[in-house]
């Protein structure tokens, strides 16, 4: 669109602090020439021919949402495979009924084992949730529904994969292994689960090729893509880039994402554990010379590090008194002693690091690694991002801002889980206090909101999350779970637009609706700030617009 086309809407909220609010914004060649209402404009409208949209004009334009952690490939894929988990769920193959009782999950592998006519054909089964359906599985409960067929069940994501003794035999994987996160028995037999990523890449290797069956990871982009835009956003990041083939899952972004009816803009974060084998000291350069092909729409962007378990399957690192049933979580592929030495090459080049940190426990861990980092090589806006910070303290917040750090916070946790996981795992401490806003707000940090689409059993929306964040309603629709750390509705939105684009130093691109920046809005059908603070999650969002092009939501 390269003729100058002015949008006019019932309100435009800028999220520029200094113009807040305007009612017409214009856009050429894919960028805003200008925004506040028609008669500021006339400068521009004088000097060439234009014409105005007025499809908005019972509508409220936000800027283009940001979900900076998704992983649309990988969960894609997943949902192509036997369904297990508790929520009723649309995949690829059509509704899946969600099972809520653990008979009726070992009722579904039996009936998929007895459906099937090769016998060499696997079962890979995903969506667990070990806090309400029964525990996680382990290798004789699912030997008893096959003895002869591999069986190869995750939860939600990969955290925690459970293999039957046919398919711990296809890994290579006997009673002599010794891995971390292999685990056993107390007798000391292999139980069949692999937690964290260095066993479950093993546990991974014999069914790649069914995960990588051709076609399955464009679709799954694509797929997710549509899901996400109907929630209004514009711009995700990719956040385990590489976790089966560089090569393979950059041409098969590139063929979506760039095809210009696909609506979003994708930044893809590498897993660091592929770069290290891979690239070994010229990791770090490796990525800043894969950033110069970068597209408007898509590109590569920092690092990601995996510190710790996940939250919905229960494996995260907590601090004393630790879990409910004693246990104690797994920490990710790097060893935490070494933790300063593998991003370190990073830091000193500039490659933004991403550290996913769960537990408290391995968000001190990673804010000390911080610390360390700081006194080795000392620097200004490095946007080290601790990803998700779902169980934190206050002082973790004080601390991260004095270390110059941001937060991208997992808070649909706070809604779909927190009372679940007062009674499994975490118990009620923690679990009230997941995602504390509130108390990054008060220390001045930046942060953003994200997903983590569709690993972890809650939904994509940044209008849900923005809800979440401001009211902290639990599941039973009426405890508010640790008030003081809601935050207020001149922030919220903010963690969802301009400082998530922050978050992937984006922000003077994106985020805002701003002179210069890309034309990527979100239209909604009403403004936060006018309906009550209980109906933010019912907003309509109406259509996206990316680059001045629109993109209706209704399919
Ligand atoms: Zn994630």
């Amino acid at each position: 669109m390269s003729r100058l086309t002015v949008f006019r809407a019932r309100r435009i909220r800028t999220l520029d602090l200094g113009r807040p609010v305007a009612d017409a914004v214009a856009v050429k060649a894919g960028r805003i020439v200008s925004v506040g209402s028609f008669e500021s404009m006339r400068p521009w409208l004088e000097r060439e021919p234009y014409t105005v949209n007025e499809q908005f004009a019972d509508r409220v334009i936000y800027p283009g949402f940001i979900d900076p952690h998704t992983h649309f490939r990988m969960s894609g894929v997943f949902m192509g495979l036997t369904y297990v988990g508790p929520l009723d769920q649309h995949g690829p193959r059509g509704f899946n009924q969600g099972l809520r009782s653990r008979e009726a999950v070992v009722a579904k592998l039996r009936e998929v084992d007895g459906a099937a006519t090769d016998p060499t054909q696997p079962i890979l089964a995903w969506g667990l949730d070990p806090a309400v359906q029964g525990g996680q599985f382990h290798r004789d409960e699912l030997d008893e529904i096959s003895t002869t067929r591999p069986i190869w069940t995750i939860t939600y994501a990969p955290h925690v994969i459970v293999a039957n003794s046919p398919m711990l035999a296809l890994a290579g994987v006997d009673e002599s292994t010794n891995v971390y996160g292999v685990e056993r028995y107390q007798d000391g037999r292999l139980n069949g689960q692999f937690i964290e990523r260095t066993a479950t890449q093993l546990a991974t290797r014999p069914v790649a090729k069914y995960l990588n069956e051709p076609g399955r990871g464009v679709q799954a982009i694509r797929a997710l893509g549509s899901v996400a835009q109907r929630a209004g956003i514009t711009t995700t990041a990719e956040m385990i880039f590489g976790y089966f083939d560089n090569e393979r899952e950059f041409a098969e972004h590139q063929e979506v994402v760039e095809d210009p009816s696909f609506p979003l803009r994708m930044l893809l974060v590498p897993i660091e554990g592929r770069i290290r084998a891979e690239h070994g000291e010229a990791c770090a350069a490796h990525l800043l010379e894969l950033q110069k092909s970068n597209t408007e729409k898509l590109g590569f962007h920092g690092v990601k590090f995996v510190n710790d378990g996940s939250y919905p399957a229960m494996t995260l690192r907590l601090r004393t008194p630790g879990y409910l049933d004693g246990r104690e979580g797994h920490r990710g592929e790097t060893p935490w002693e070494d933790m300063v030495e593998a991003m370190l090459p990073y830091w000193q080049a500039g490659v933004q690091i991403h550290a996913h940190a769960n537990g408290d426990e391995t968000v001190a861990m990673t804010l000390d690694t911080l610390e360390q980092l700081q006194l080795i090589h000392p620097r200004f806006d490095h946007r080290f991002t601790i990803e998700h910070y779902c169980i934190s303290t206050p002082d973790q917040a004080r601390r991260l801002k004095a270390l110059g750090g941001l937060a991208s916070v997992n808070n649909y946790f706070v809604h779909y889980r927190s009372q679940i996981h007062a009674t499994e795992g975490f118990g009620p401490d923690r679990s009230e206090a997941t995602a504390r806003l509130g108390s990054l707000e008060r220390e001045g940090v930046v942060f953003a909101l994200h997903s983590d689409f569709s690993l972890v059993l809650t939904p994509i929306s940044p209008l849900t999350a923005v809800w979440i964040a401001v009211n902290r309603l639990a599941l039973d629709e009426t405890t508010v779970q640790a008030p003081g750390e809601r935050i207020g509705l001149e922030r919220a939105p903010r963690a969802i637009t301009i400082d998530a684009a922050h978050v992937l130093r984006r922000d003077h691109e994106i985020g805002s609706i701003e002179v210069g920046k890309l034309a990527d809005f979100t239209v909604l059908d009403d403004d936060p700030y006018d309906v009550t603070v209980s109906a933010i999650r019912d907003i309509g969002v109406h259509a996206t617009v990316l680059g001045g092009e629109v993109f209706p939501c209704n399919e």
